[in-house]
């Protein structure tokens, strides 16, 4: 069994696991379907003289994510960290929202989040250490017509890290959230420029985020300069909720 200081961050936010992987974390990079896409995080972790490996999971399947958590434990024997960023959109008004959209977008970002904590917070109450950060949202906070969906998720992993941080403060594991605005990605570049300008109005910081502020964030909340926060969701939004 190899011993060393172990990440799992679900849903390969690359930005977050190159991070981590920089501060000398093992990383493990969490995917669903795009196999792809973690294995090139994993290589530019390692290209850049880091180490990382992919693992499948779908993070709303609780007898998966038992499996997964196992399978880190008995290759590595510890899991320090956890970061919660896989996530979903179908976006939708709420009369034309079906059933399937509202659940999907539910299981999968807050699900999958209860999930990994549960299992997760095992192996860390025994170690008695652990950081868990979960990736919330802005829209979590202030909502949004035509994400009811995903705003009650992103709110809900709020209430879900507060509670979790009360469960687990007297193991010394610090549990926060971290809620990004307008983020540079994938998720956000299919917006159309109309959207994008509405957006960037209402941000006083005028420019959009990158995944490095949300990345530096959560490095922040891992480090021992964050031991003494827990519970707390920290915005990283370039000022569009104060
Ligand atoms: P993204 O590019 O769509 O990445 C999300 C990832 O989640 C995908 O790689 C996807 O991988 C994975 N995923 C989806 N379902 C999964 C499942 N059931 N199990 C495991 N992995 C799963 O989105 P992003 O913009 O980087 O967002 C990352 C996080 O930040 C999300 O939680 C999102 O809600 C949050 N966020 C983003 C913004 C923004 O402006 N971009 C703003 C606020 C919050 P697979 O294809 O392998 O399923």
């Amino acid at each position: 069994m190899q011993e060393m200081k172990t990440a799992l961050v679900t849903g390969a936010g690359r930005g977050i696991a190159k991070n981590l992987a920089e501060s000398g974390f093992y990383v493990i990079v969490n995917y669903n379907g795009s196999r792809e896409n973690a294995e090139n995080v994993v290589n530019e972790i390692i290209s850049s003289g880091g180490r990382a490996k992919a693992l499948q999971c779908n993070v709303s399947d609780t007898d998966a994510v038992a499996k997964m958590t196992d399978d880190i434990k008995s290759e590595f024997g510890t899991i320090d960290v956890l970061v919660n960023n896989a996530g979903i959109v179908k976006d939708n008004l709420i009369v034309r929202m079906t059933e399937k959209d509202f659940d999907d977008v539910i299981s999968t970002n807050l699900k999958g989040t209860f999930n990994t904590i549960k299992y997760v917070s095992k192996a860390m109450i025994k170690q008695r250490h652990g950081r868990i950060v979960n990736i919330s949202s802005v829209v979590g906070i202030v909502g949004n017509a035509g994400q009811a969906n995903y705003a009650a998720s992103k709110a809900g992993i709020i209430g879900l890290t507060k509670s979790a941080a009360k469960e687990l403060a007297g193991r010394n594991i610090t549990v926060n959230a971290v809620a990004p605005g307008f983020i540079t990605t994938e998720m956000t570049d299919k917006l159309s420029d109309d959207v994008k300008e509405q957006m960037m109005a209402a941000i006083p910081l005028k420019r959009f985020g990158t995944t490095k502020d949300i990345a530096d964030a959560v490095a922040f909340l891992v480090s021992d300069n964050a031991s003494y926060i827990t519970g707390q969701v920290i915005e990283v939004n370039g000022g569009m909720n104060m």
